[in-house]
């Protein structure tokens, strides 16, 4: 078989196996063929980006800390008949990091998207009481790891012909949230780095975006939408009088990553239903 036929035969697979991705096949926002590695991938926002990638045509390569997590997640994706590959990786860890861009280039034959959304918050409490420890966690597995996983994926997008790289920044980043300083200052840092990279990588053809999520339901966000008071006085800052959704992001992270955006880099969306978002 020539290279060409056994290009058709799996993309015609896919779009039979596939079919939202058949339906989109030919369409902008179709990402058929493509491969997309989404970190923090087997919960929440991460699993609901995977999820609209998937929806679109991408084969997406899931991961997280768990393995228990990761089959988990991996079993929802494949009964919604999308094409995935699951393994852990704890984004702070090097090696981790290492091997589910080798994994994903060993068995996927390439990447073409790149979604930066694992974070963590080790502490709320008033900023003047963070510790060192507190801030190298956080600066480490929300900022420098999100660096550091673009810094090894990019040699593969330019082996493409160019890519996408969206990072999860949040209101937060925007507005430092009360009780949540050291975290929001790291959500701020993701704006910067969408800026710092966007100039120098669309040399490359790779576009790089973020999302600003408001309060979007999901475990990480359980302390402010499961207590009453808080949701009171939250729900006063928004247009759209609910929290969000994780596929209300996962679409929006989608967008970013099709052609339908092809002009749009160094930008971040804010998904927040009406919060003000204002540096
Ligand atoms: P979530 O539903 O709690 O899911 C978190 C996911 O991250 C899980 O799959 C978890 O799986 C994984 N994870 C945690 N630490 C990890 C690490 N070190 N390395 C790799 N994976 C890790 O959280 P979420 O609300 O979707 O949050 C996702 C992103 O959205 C974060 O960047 C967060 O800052 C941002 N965000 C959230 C909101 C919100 O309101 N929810 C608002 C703005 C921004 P394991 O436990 O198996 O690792």
């Amino acid at each position: 078989l020539s290279f060409q036929v056994m290009l058709r035969c799996l993309v015609s697979r896919c779009l039979l196996t596939n079919p939202v991705a058949g339906s989109l096949a030919g369409s902008q926002s179709s990402l058929a063929g493509k491969v997309a590695i989404v970190t923090a991938s087997t919960d929440g926002i991460g699993l609901a980006a995977a999820q609209a990638l998937g929806q679109r045509g991408a084969h997406v390569v899931v991961s997280s800390r768990r393995q228990s997590n990761v089959d988990k997640a991996v079993a929802l994706l494949q009964r919604e008949k999308i094409q995935v590959t699951g393994t852990t990786c704890n984004v702070g860890n090097s090696e981790d990091r290492a091997r589910l861009v080798n994994m994903t280039v060993e068995q996927c034959g390439g990447v073409d998207i790149f979604v930066s959304n694992a974070a963590v918050n080790p502490f709320f409490g008033n900023i003047m009481d963070s510790t060192e420890a507190v801030w190298d966690k956080i600066l480490d597995v929300n900022v420098k790891s999100a660096f550091l996983m673009t810094q090894l994926v990019v040699p593969h997008l330019e082996k493409r012909g160019g890519g996408s790289v969206v990072f999860v920044s949040s209101v937060a980043g925007y507005q430092p949230m009360q009780a949540l300083g050291p975290y929001s200052v790291s959500k701020t840092a993701l704006l910067g780095l969408t800026r710092a990279l966007a100039p120098e990588l669309a040399q490359s053809h790779i576009r790089v975006n973020c999302v600003a999520p408001g309060i979007i339901k999901t475990t990480f966000s359980q302390a402010l939408w499961q207590d009453e008071d808080v949701v009171d006085e939250l729900k006063k800052q928004l247009s759209i009088k609910r929290f969000g959704k994780p596929e209300e992001i996962g679409g929006v992270i989608a967008f970013l990553c099709s052609k339908d955006a092809s002009y749009i880099t160094g930008e971040t969306i804010t998904v927040t239903g009406g919060m003000s978002c204002r540096l």
